[in-house]
């Protein structure tokens, strides 16, 4: 019998947790866009990078996720409470997420530039360490600008929106210091298809923008119930409206919006998802009567934004997490990262993670309020087909992250399976694959001349590199083709064009702004007729050059 106490734990091949790390100075690409368009937020995100790697953090990140939410539905003496309870941990990630600026950093001071650049790098950094508490701040990111457009209302929540405090407590906005804000659109009959949504609103006295009402009905979807209001559609008199509905109404009792049952979901699980019940819940018209599709439509635009940042975020963990792994575990006398097939993966997944954290940095800093028309162009043509594109690649790369983990990837004590479970939501949510590719191919419907604009850019940019023309070649015909036909006519191709798109504009974009060896193995692969349907296939990263991207991708 082995005697136990002499088994030699130091040297059994297993990996140190990656831990008390700077997101932003280990992360190269992040540093070099950073000190070319934005050098003045170097410190800043270096101070907020160290914070989020550090072991602290990683803990209660951890900690969030493993003792979900739960739903207390009544009182002890039988009243309806409807309340969340979250662990600590949870409340402890929401100061980071709020004080981090999450929740409005974008939106402090609309004169700065660069507001929407330290944003989005923010965004792209709390992605890589913890998810479900994005939701709720990343709501309340997206109301602002809908909020916004109502004076009165907006004059008595902007600094609770703009507060860099989390508020836990339990009472009416009015009384809060800072207050976050949710979405209610989705129903039992469909999400995608709002047009189908049942619930209702009646005036309570005068019919209109900024007017009272009463909702009834019920949501399949409600995230982060807890928020101190949500946005929510309902069906008034003159078609669907958007409508404020706060958690407690003023007097200090509740709403009546019951809530039915938390969702048991796949991932994001640190954060509460529901099913409500509105039961002549009360409700501010926002925007007005009949165009609440559009003025909701305007808040996922900018969760469509965070979707992105966040995904890019996943892409980036999960290369740090499989890199580190890889510079640690050995097989067949080697370290796993010196094997040429695993370093070409490697490459593969840096490579991808940032062509996306490039897309959406450069994404999120044109939402700036002083974007030229080429940027508001860019932008309305680039943001649906981010959103489909990163969010996909971020479900493929966590898969292939978990793997290079071997069997420790499928096992719960790191965090691979939880980074796995959270990619596909951000695929799912504020339009699913389809839905969102349509959307591209509405968006050059609308303004061929946007689209036109945003190819010649590319043009102009990728002129010198002969494997861009065919992708240049096939996107102005299609663009051609929509502006002539209707979009049911070409919206089979809906999936091809969105990636076409990404491929030119992610090789575009590298380009400009990226070491010109990325750039240059990142079109080799694209272009390269074996590259597609897994990481690691293409023959143009050779091993040397693998090496240099990874030297490249990590410090
Ligand atoms: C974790 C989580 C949290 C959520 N939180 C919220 C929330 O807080 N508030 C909220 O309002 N909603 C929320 N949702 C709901 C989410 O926005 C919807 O699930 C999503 O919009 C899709 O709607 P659906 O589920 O009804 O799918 P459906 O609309 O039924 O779509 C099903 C599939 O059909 C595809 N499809 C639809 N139309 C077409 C078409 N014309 N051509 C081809 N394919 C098509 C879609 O792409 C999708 O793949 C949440 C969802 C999840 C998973």
């Amino acid at each position: 019998m082995q005697n136990h106490s002499s088994v030699d734990f130091t040297h059994n091949n297993q990996v140190p947790e990656l831990k008390n790390y700077n997101l932003y100075l280990s992360d190269p690409a992040l540093n070099q866009l950073i000190k070319k368009i934005a050098p003045s937020l170097q410190s800043e995100l270096s101070e907020k990078g160290a914070v989020l790697g550090v072991e602290s953090t990683l803990r209660i990140a951890e900690d969030a996720n493993q003792y979900p939410p739960e739903l207390h539905t009544h009182s002890r003496t039988g009243e309806r409470i409807d309340f969340v309870k979250f662990h600590p941990a949870w409340h402890q990630m929401m100061v980071l997420a709020r004080s981090n600026g999450i929740a409005n950093r974008c939106f402090e001071d609309s004169s700065h530039q660069q507001q929407w650049l330290a944003y989005g790098a923010l965004e792209y950094m709390h992605g890589q360490i913890e998810a479900g508490t994005m939701c709720p701040n990343n709501m309340t990111q997206a109301a602002i600008p809908v909020l916004k457009k109502e004076d009165g209302l907006f004059a008595q929540l902007e600094s609770k929106l703009l507060s860099k405090e989390h508020d836990a407590r339990d009472i009416p906005w009015q009384q809060k210091v800072s207050v976050s804000i949710g979405m209610g659109m989705t129903e039992k009959q469909g999400g995608s298809d709002l047009r189908t949504n049942t619930t209702t609103a009646t005036a309570l006295l005068e019919q209109g923008r900024g007017e009272q009402y009463q909702i009834n009905g019920h949501k399949w979807f409600f995230s982060a119930p807890m928020c101190d209001a949500h946005l929510v559609l309902a069906k008034s008199e003159g078609g669907h409206s958007c409508f404020f509905v706060p958690r407690w109404l003023e007097d200090g009792t509740k709403n009546p919006i019951e809530i039915q049952r938390l969702k048991n979901k796949v991932g994001n699980r640190s954060n509460a998802s529901s099913e409500v019940l509105f039961k002549n819940a009360f409700g501010i018209m926002i925007g007005e009567e009949g165009r609440g599709i559009p003025v909701i439509l305007e808040m996922a635009t900018y969760s469509r934004v965070n979707c992105i940042l966040a995904s890019s975020g996943f892409l980036r963990q999960a290369f740090s997490q499989s890199l580190h792994y890889a510079k640690h575990r050995k097989a067949f006398g080697k370290y796993l990262v010196e094997q040429p097939l695993m370093a070409r993966l490697l490459a593969d997944m840096a490579l991808e993670g940032q062509a996306a954290m490039t897309m959406s940095l450069i994404l999120a800093s044109r939402f700036d309020t002083n974007t030229d028309e080429f940027g508001l162009a860019w932008r309305r043509f680039m943001t649906p087909a981010a959103k489909f594109w990163i969010c996909k690649r971020a479900i493929e790369v966590c898969g292939e992250a978990m793997e290079v983990f071997g069997g420790n990837g499928y096992v719960e004590d790191n965090q691979m399976g939880r980074l796995f479970r959270e990619a596909p939501v951000n695929s799912i949510w504020e339009g699913s694959g389809n839905v969102i590719c349509l959307d591209v191919l509405r968006a050059i419907a609308r303004n061929p001349e946007d689209a036109e604009l945003v190819l010649t850019n590319m043009k102009n940019i990728g002129a010198q590199e002969a494997r861009l023309v065919p992708l240049m070649t096939w996107l102005s015909n299609a663009v051609q083709r929509i502006a002539k036909q209707r979009v049911e006519a070409v919206e089979i191709d809906a999936r091809l064009l969105t990636q076409k798109l990404m491929m030119l504009a992610q090789a575009c974009l590298l380009i400009e702004y990226a070491n010109p060896s990325i750039a240059e193995a990142f079109i080799a692969s694209r272009t390269d007729p074996d590259w597609g349907a897994v990481l690691g296939v293409s023959s143009t990263i050779s091993e040397a050059d693998a090496q240099r991207i990874l030297a490249l991708s990590w410090t």
